[in-house]
């Protein structure tokens, strides 16, 4: 096996071995850059390093140290030498880019022979004793880890000593003294003396940067980005360049584009005599690229064309490290540069006008991702930069949020009206707050993961939503809470992000989204790439507006039930509920009718014709009952019931297990009466909004909850079709309609067939199937999930994203099933996957015909649909 590489050995092409920083390192040793050389070790060498119990076997050693002396014969210097010595610096390089993972060590290879030699023969003692030094702290802290903390305070305490204030106005004698202080701290706190073997020191270091892949910065950072574990990290061992040598030297980050704002002009920063992360760390303030023009005209020149040669190679805008020393330029890193979603959207428009790529790559470049962050209002990074949150939380639904704090759903209806800006603070939200959270300017919940209540409506809404905070001691009775030692009050301001989860005191002002030229052109070529259709998750004719504006082309559910918690509404569903007879439930039930075909005619009208599903009732019953006792009082004077018969009502619905409960389907089989109203408004209003747009093809798709058996579907679309076909021949017209089924339950997808007998059209529920799936509940699947990452049984959130290998193989069974029984069904997805870059690429895989999301997510989808394609 080869286990290490030269530079000159590799090239871009080979990211999955030598990671990302080892491949560019190779690419532009390739392209003729004055790049130091250096080697890479593999990342299956991380892979083998762990399955051989965190430890690097004899193979892979032998392999290092045969390239230390094929590098030794390439420099002309050699490892450990007193005159002329090999000094390296060893870095981490996984496959995609994980910021601040490991820290470098740079300098390896001195000890106090080599740096007292080298002291001598170059005339700089300055430098080489300022290398010792850094080599020391780093590789203390790095490989041994020693808190950064306790040099850092050696070097402030040296500083005041000599009454300086900058690091580049200690002499060498001060760095030779600090470097005898670190050489006592680290034996203070290891107990031996630091190495002095650069062979040992490169193993150290090698190993490291192999541990370091599974800290647990790294582990939470490739969970939020969606990086495998099993990927690895390479290492490279690279020749040194010396930016500290003097006024001559320096070093430097550039970007070929602006990151921030994607205009076309380099972007820079660079430090005279300075080396490694002493730009990034703001050691000193960094001088602007354009003031090098004056200080090494040739060096500025140099790197300018750099600059351009490494961006029309990469085809895209490009973040690049380099060290000048003593006036002559190396290059140390390159790669394609992060950036702003504004920045992203602008680059790919601009590299497709200067034609340096085609219309497909331009969408492949845009992370669907960051799309988020367009869409909804941000924090003044301005004023962000200088905060610290007092807690984090889960992001649940991105946006910024700013406001008082409210305790209940009423009081944030109540105070909006009064013209505050609030924030409602849940334990967790119900339904019940649907009023509340539209009201509030963000939601922010105790308890409950990313598809808890709170967060799902959340999304659905455009709202900001900061969920599952844990850290919170919340007394909602007494309208208080405590976090990171303070009380919160209602009224108290407080803000988060919900694009972060950070959690913030007081007010910080917010930046409007808006949606500019370029995100419509790069938009525009995803619709033209994409085969999957991209429906939304709407209730209202207001959502379902914004997501046509969001270039939804249907709606993949309406969940009735959310009609049903408008104001003024729910007394009728309550009556309807807490009836006795059938014809109790159906005088109830009259009183919806209407109500709901007014909203269906507007949800109709809103679509213009497109697709249209409409899920009947799902919840279990008792999510609708009042808690109040006025409320109570109310409904058993509607009702001319007593209080106490209509709190036995409500009692008897109480259920153990209410989302394995009387929910769904089953509320059908029970009381049929309400699927019979349900259809009815359904085609009342397609038969009145046919009449005034017969131009419109529009066929509503009636789905059905909850299925797991063909006979239980039969039933219910019997009654469907009865009333269906009543309604229209009373109205002496024509209607089409579909009545299709939700797949959420695994016995469903098993009989998938069975269940095509019936059901004109399918769509995933994957919210339930995921969790009837795992057998574990979305409600309460926060308090554990974090242990699962932890052992790493899981690397992602199953509800979040799909798990393609259990869940998924069910997907696919269901489609391949159904289609062999019925070559036209139609098939989607509505879950919240639907919105996930990853969990959409899966279903064009499968051949589904479209993705249902929430409409801020619909522009997600749509570009993730066309990555899925190209
Ligand atoms: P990160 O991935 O955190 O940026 P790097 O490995 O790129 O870490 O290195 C950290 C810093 O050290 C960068 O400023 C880099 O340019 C510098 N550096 C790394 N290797 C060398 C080297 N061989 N010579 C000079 N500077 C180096
Ligand atoms: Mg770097
Ligand atoms: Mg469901």
């Amino acid at each position: 096996n080869k286990w290490v590489y030269l530079f000159e050995e590799g090239d871009a092409g080979m990211r999955n071995t030598l990671g990302g920083k080892g491949a560019n390192l190779a690419e532009m040793t390739r392209l003729g850059l004055p790049v130091p050389q250096g080697f890479t070790i593999t990342t299956q060498a991380c892979t083998q390093y762990y399955e051989d119990g965190q430890n690097i076997n004899d193979e892979i050693m032998e392999q290092i140290l045969d390239h230390i002396t094929k590098l030794e014969k390439i420099t002309g210097k050699k490892f450990g030498d007193k005159e002329n010595p090999l000094l390296v610096s060893v870095r981490s390089g996984a496959r995609a880019s994980m910021p601040g993972m490991m820290d470098t060590i740079l300098n390896l290879g001195l000890n106090e022979e080599v740096v007292g030699t080298i002291a001598k023969k170059s005339g700089n003692p300055r430098w080489a004793w300022d290398c010792y030094r850094r080599f020391i702290q780093m590789y203390s802290d790095v490989v041994m880890e020693v808190g950064k903390k306790y040099f850092e305070e050696l070097i402030d305490k040296m500083k005041a000593q000599k009454g300086v204030t900058e690091d580049v106005e200690l002499t060498a004698e001060d760095l030779k003294e600090l470097s005898d202080q670190f050489k006592a701290e680290y034996k203070n706190k290891i107990g031996s003396d630091f190495p002095t073997d650069p062979k040992e020191q490169l193993m150290g270091a090698v190993k490291a940067v192999f541990r370091s892949w599974d800290n647990p910065r790294a582990n939470v950072y490739r969970r939020d980005n969606d990086i495998p574990y099993s990927w690895g990290t390479a290492v490279n061992v690279q020749m040194m360049a010396f930016g500290n040598m003097g006024d001559t030297s320096g070093t430097g980050v550039a970007f070929t584009r602006d990151p921030a704002t994607g205009e076309k002009h380099i972007m820079g920063e660079f430090l005279l005599n300075a080396q490694g992360e002493d730009v990034v760390a703001g050691v000193r303030t960094p001088q602007h690229i354009d003031q090098l023009k004056s200080m090494m005209p040739e060096v500025y020149e140099q790197f300018l064309s750099i600059c351009k040669k490494l961006e029309n190679h990469y085809k895209d805008m490009q973040d690049m490290e380099f060290t000048i020393e003593d006036r002559k330029l190396y290059m140390l890193q390159t790669r394609n540069g992060k950036r702003t979603a504004f920045a992203a959207l602008k680059i790919a428009c601009d590299l497709v006008d200067e034609g340096m790529i085609t219309e497909e790559r331009a969408v492949s470049m845009i992370d669907p991702r960051n799309l988020d962050s367009l869409l909804h209002p941000t924090f003044d990074t301005n004023v962000l930069k200088d905060i610290k949150p007092i807690a984090k939380a889960l992001a649940a639904s991105p946006g910024a949020a700013s406001g008082q704090v409210v305790f209940t759903a009423e009081d944030a209806k109540k105070w909006t009206l009064e013209g505050k800006t609030v924030v409602l603070v849940r334990l967790e939200t119900s339904p019940e707050d649907i009023e509340g959270m539209k009201a509030a300017k963000g939601i922010l919940t105790v308890r409950g993961g990313m598809t808890s209540h709170a967060a799902v409506v959340a999304r659905g809404m455009g709202k900001c939503c900061v969920a599952g905070c844990s850290d919170i001691a919340m007394d909602e009775a007494n309208k208080v809470f405590r976090l990171a030692g303070k009380e919160f009050r209602e009224g108290d301001i407080i803000s988060f992000d919900g694009t972060t989860g950070n959690i913030y005191e007081g007010e910080i002002p917010t930046v409007e989204a808006n949606i500019v030229g370029e995100f419509g052109r790069i938009m525009g070529w995803a619709d033209k790439y994409r085969t999957l259709k991209v429906r939304t998750n709407a209730d209202t004719p207001y959502d379902a507006a914004k997501a046509r504006e969001l270039g939804a082309e249907g709606i993949g559910l309406c969940r009735t039930e959310h009609m049903f918690f408008e104001s003024g509404r729910i007394d009728a569903f309550r009556e309807m509920i807490c009836s006795d007879t059938v014809e109790e439930r159906e005088t109830a039930l009259a009183k919806i009718l209407p109500v709901q075909q007014k909203d269906f005619e507007e949800i109709y009208e809103a679509l213009e014709g497109n697709p249209v599903t409409i899920r009947f009732l799902d919840p279990p019953l008792h999510e609708f009952v009042p808690s109040d006792e006025a409320d109570i009082e109310k409904l058993a004077k509607a009702k001319n019931k007593t209080v106490s018969q209509i709190k036995d009502i409500i009692q008897g619905l109480h259920e153990f297990n209410p989302m394995m409960g009387h929910r769904g389907c089953r509320l059908t089989v029970t009381y049929p009466e309400i699927a019979k109203m349900q259809t009815a408004a359904v085609i009342r209003a397609a038969i009145n909004v046919k009449k005034a747009h017969p131009e419109w093809n529009l066929k509503p798709e009636i789905m059905i909850p909850l299925i797991s058996e063909l006979k239980e579907l039969k039933f219910i679309k019997n009654i469907v079709v009865e009333t269906a076909e009543a309604e229209i021949k009373a109205a002496g017209t024509s209607v089409e309609y579909e009545v299709g089924t939700m797949i959420e339950i695994p016995r469903a997808c098993l009989l998938a067939d069975e269940i095509a007998k019936e059901a004109e059209f399918f769509c995933f529920g994957t919210n339930d199937l995921t969790q009837m799936t795992f057998g574990f509940s979305r409600d309460d699947a926060g308090k554990f999930l974090d242990a699962y990452y932890d052992t790493k049984i899981f690397e992602n959130d199953p509800f979040v994203k799909i798990d393609r290998e259990g869940v998924g193989k069910l997907m696919e069974m269901a489609c391949e099933l159904g289609k062999k029984e019925r070559p036209n069904l139609h098939i989607g997805i509505c879950g919240e996957h639907g919105g996930d870059p990853s969990s959409v690429e899966f279903c064009h895989k499968i051949g589904l015909d479209y993705v249902s999301c929430s409409p801020f997510r619909v522009p997600i989808a749509r570009l993730a649909a066309a990555q899925a394609a190209i």
